[in-house]
């Protein structure tokens, strides 16, 4: 038996009863609030802190500022060994339109912009509040990070589905460029996140408020009976920011039968669903859990997400260009969204290739890609077409067509962006990655609304004593996430998360 089938999630009559058409099937009335699935009040509290966050990463650590700040006690429990979660090994762009990154580089750009992508790329499934929400806050998010934490940025880049280069990317390369700086702040206010610590239960009572939580302490991932019980008082409120599902094969598979099984993830291991349940057993809204994205520019030449989206999003969606290795042909835009993308590779039966005579990246990481088999690299476009099995005329002709379209300044046939230092591939050496989606991000998650309050599926109205932030939540992103702006959603909805869970009265 695999790990993760150990923990594979076995629906109950009451995980059914709160995750919606069930209850409606089942003819709950659809008033008053969820009680029922409520669990018992115990009888002592073991700690008792005003607001406990679970989860460490950009969402809980964002919440547990803001909450300190407000003069809360605050516990943040994370139940893997290292505090982070996806956060700390992402690829560290965050989105911010109309900065002044962008006003040096002479680039024009507006919040709504930024708003009409996101939506357009979510397919319009996305709760239109809510991408207002970051979309507005999204720049003044990046300036907390410098101004609060001392981020350090390195420039601008471009990503899929954007109308123009508005992500600043992370000087330090991965989202551990925020984490970090995030975590060294907490512990000069006081609070370090407490490792090895699962959340079992949300304590709801039948005043319809959330009081506390039940933890594991000493858990053992994946391990869902390890550890040892201490139920912990949340006196104001409790933020749940324990991020997606990503590397839950059991739960995806539920979502979306395809995306089962031994489909690599760029996720942790800790990206499972076990807190998301929770939620939604003591109430929760499960919205739009069936759009799991997959990144469309990972290798299938290693594990994870690996260093390829460095060179394959980096480089070769603005300087080069993606091949049906069957064909010869380009077959999507390189900077569509993901969603375009993925699709567009899984359609070739993914056979495809990113080339680019642009290295665009540190030796040091081009020689590790190398050395890993990532990056091939070649003398001409006969040899690179000779190694992919690719028609090498039907290649040759589709980078002169290319060419042709970078000096005219138009991308002809796919009306892509052209950046305006892009040069012709016309010199040696040529690179090439191997693509291969994996599962990426899931979209779905527990409805919340603009105050990151969560919100109960029998009254619809919000939970009292339970926020909800980051990627455990759904409807930022609809059908598919932009890049580098769920970086903006778990920051922006954080924030929020910690200062209203602070600001919640004492019961009791
Ligand atoms: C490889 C990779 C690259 C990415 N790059 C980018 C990027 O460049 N830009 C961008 O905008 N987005 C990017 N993303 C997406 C983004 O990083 C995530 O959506 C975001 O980090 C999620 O943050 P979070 O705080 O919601 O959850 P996480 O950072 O995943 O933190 C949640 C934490 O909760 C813990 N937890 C879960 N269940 C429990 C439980 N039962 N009890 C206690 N703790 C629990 C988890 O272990 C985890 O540590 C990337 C994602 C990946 C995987």
């Amino acid at each position: 038996m695999k790990d993760t089938d150990k923990n594979a999630y076995q629906p109950t009559r009451r995980t059914l009863l709160a995750g919606g058409t069930a209850a409606a099937v089942a003819g709950i009335a659809l008033s008053g609030t969820t009680t029922e699935a409520s669990a018992t009040l115990p009888e002592t509290w073991d700690e008792e802190y005003d607001v406990v966050v679970i989860g460490s990463g950009f969402a809980g650590l964002a919440a547990a500022h803001e909450a300190v700040k407000a003069g809360a006690s605050v516990a943040v429990l994370e139940k893997m060994r290292v505090p982070g979660g996806n956060s700390i090994i992402s690829g560290g762009v965050v989105v911010a339109p109309n900065s002044p990154l962008q006003a040096e580089a002479e680039i024009e750009d507006s919040v709504d912009s930024l708003y009409d992508d996101m939506m357009k790329a979510g397919l319009n499934l996305n709760h239109p509040e809510l991408v207002r929400m970051v979309a507005e806050r999204a720049t003044e998010t990046v300036q907390w990070t410098i101004d609060e934490l001392g981020v350090q940025y390195a420039g601008l880049s471009h990503l899929g589905g954007h109308a123009v280069p508005r992500s600043y990317a992370l000087a330090a390369g991965s989202g551990s460029g925020i984490v970090g700086p995030q975590l060294a702040r907490l512990k000069e206010m006081g609070v370090e996140p407490r490792t090895r610590t699962l959340l079992k239960q949300i304590v709801r009572d039948t005043d319809s408020r959330v009081k506390g939580v039940v933890v594991h302490t000493g858990h053992a991932h994946p391990d869902l009976d390890s550890g040892t019980p201490v139920a912990i008082k949340a006196r104001r409120a409790v933020v749940l920011a324990t991020g997606g599902f990503g590397a839950d094969p059991s739960f995806r598979a539920l979502q979306d039968p395809r995306l089962g099984g031994d489909l690599d993830t760029t996720n942790q291991p800790g990206a499972t669903s076990e807190a998301l349940r929770e939620a939604l057993r003591i109430g929760g809204i499960l919205i739009q859990p069936s759009w799991i994205q997959l990144g469309p520019w990972t290798s299938p030449d290693e594990r994870g997400f690996g260093l390829a989206p460095h060179f394959v999003q980096g480089v070769t969606a603005s300087y080069g260009l993606w091949v049906n290795t069957r064909t010869g042909k380009r077959f999507v835009n390189e900077l569509a969204d993901r969603k375009t993308r993925a699709d567009a590779i899984l359609a070739t039966g993914n056979n495809a290739v990113a080339i680019s005579n642009v290295a665009g990246m540190a030796t040091e990481r081009l020689d590790r890609m190398k050395d890993n088999g990532v990056l091939m690299e070649y003398a001409t476009l006969d040899a690179l077409a000779a190694a992919h099995d690719i028609p090498a005329d039907a290649l040759k002709a589709t980078v002169e067509a290319f060419n042709a379209g970078v000096a005219a300044g138009t991308d002809a046939e796919f009306g892509r962006y052209l950046p305006g230092d892009i040069a012709p591939l016309d010199t040696p050496p040529f690179y090439a990655v191997r693509l291969s989606p994996k599962i990426h991000h899931t979209m779905g998650g527990s409805a919340i609304n603009t105050d990151a309050q969560a919100l109960d599926i029998v009254s619809n109205e919000p939970i009292p004593g339970l926020y909800m932030a980051g990627e455990v939540t759904g409807g930022v992103h609809g059908a598919s996430r932009l890049g580098s702006c769920a970086y903006a959603d778990c920051l922006v909805f954080g924030r929020i998360a910690g200062q209203n869970a602070a600001a919640e009265e004492v019961w009791g």
